[in-house]
């Protein structure tokens, strides 16, 4: 007979790893599913708005999660999709890439992902000058001319730390002026390996094996441009495609109450993958306290027999 869990978190986030220390010392009978450990906090380059901790880089700050996650001998499957997830009866079922689960709870805890550019090009040199995550892949530019597509904040925080590698980054921002923080701007503005091209639209990634230019069009203008790597920044989705049943809104961010209640009982959700304003790393991990705790209190009061 399929083991039935007291709970599964999917997603090992600073949501994700938040609600599973929770879970570990309310010992709870329970497992964690994700794809990776760390989430996007491993994808930032710098954190300076983490409490505790004044300057800590992403992949560090990742790497402190993951000896937290790690401290209480949490049962993880990792490198492991969660494709489906459905209740019947009290029980819900979550099916993945590897196997099928069964629990009495569910906290979904997974996260948004890089949003596609939808041009020629980004699938044939993804991973072959194309990527999403400038500081996973940064490094493998230095020296090289650089785009990075976008004006947000993930954009910026792209560029600022590519503009210390690469010998010339481009940015490459639809919009009349770039949206991310002023701080972020200024530096970027100041750097003199850094040009900004407002009003401009990437329209084909080009290449041979690898990239090696890109098209943009500034108003009925086209040029080509002669980069290495296209850095795709241009904001994120939420990864809530799986929770079919689960009610979500129209950017399908997963719609939860103050105590991280979804639609469906017994099913909570935390962090970016929910329609909770603001995404950032203490927020989520607040968010997946909270939903432990609900979670808790609902296995509690409802005194399941396996
Ligand atoms: C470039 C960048 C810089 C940032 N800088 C900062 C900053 O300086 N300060 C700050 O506070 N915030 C920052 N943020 C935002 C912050 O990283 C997020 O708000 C935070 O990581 C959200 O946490 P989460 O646990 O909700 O989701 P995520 O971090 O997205 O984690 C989701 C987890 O779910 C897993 N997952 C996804 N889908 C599935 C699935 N189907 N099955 C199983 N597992 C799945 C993923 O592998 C991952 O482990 C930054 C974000 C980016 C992109």
């Amino acid at each position: 007979m399929m083991k039935i869990y007291d709970l599964i978190i999917i997603g090992a986030g600073p949501a994700g790893i938040t609600a599973s220390v929770y879970a570990a010392r309310k010992q709870l009978d329970f497992l964690v599913i994700s794809i990776d450990v760390g989430g996007q906090t491993a994808w930032s380059g710098e954190v300076e708005n983490y409490t505790g901790y004044q300057f800590i880089s992403g992949p560090e700050l990742a790497q402190k999660f993951e000896e937290h996650l790690h401290k209480f001998k949490t049962p993880l499957k990792e490198n492991e999709e969660v494709l489906a997830l459905e209740k019947t009866d009290s029980l819900i079922r979550v099916k993945t890439s590897r196997s099928d689960y069964q629990a009495h709870s569910v906290i979904i805890a997974s996260g948004k992902k890089s949003r596609e550019l939808m041009v020629e090009g980004e699938k044939e040199f993804k991973n072959r000058g194309l990527t999403y995550c400038a500081t996973c892949d940064g490094p493998l530019f230095a020296g090289k001319v650089v785009a990075v597509v976008g004006g947000g904040n993930s954009a910026l925080d792209a560029a600022l730390q590519l503009m210390k590698i690469a010998k010339q980054v481009y940015v490459i921002n639809n919009t009349a002026a770039l949206t991310g923080d002023a701080v972020m701007q200024d530096k970027i503005v100041q750097a003199t390996n850094t040009t900004i091209f407002n009003n401009t639209l990437v329209t084909a990634v080009l290449g041979d094996k690898f990239v090696n230019r890109i098209k943009i069009k500034n108003r009925n203008q086209q040029e080509e441009l002669a980069v290495a790597g296209v850095f795709v920044e241009i904001g994120l989705v939420p990864n809530s495609g799986f929770a079919k049943g689960v009610n979500k809104n129209s950017q399908n961010e997963i719609i939860v109450d103050a105590r991280n209640r979804t639609n469906i009982e017994g099913v909570f959700a935390a962090g970016d993958v929910t329609d909770v304003p603001e995404k950032q790393i203490i927020i989520a991990a607040g968010e997946g306290s909270k939903a432990l705790l609900s979670a808790f209190h609902y296995l509690s009061r409802n005194n399941f027999s396996d």
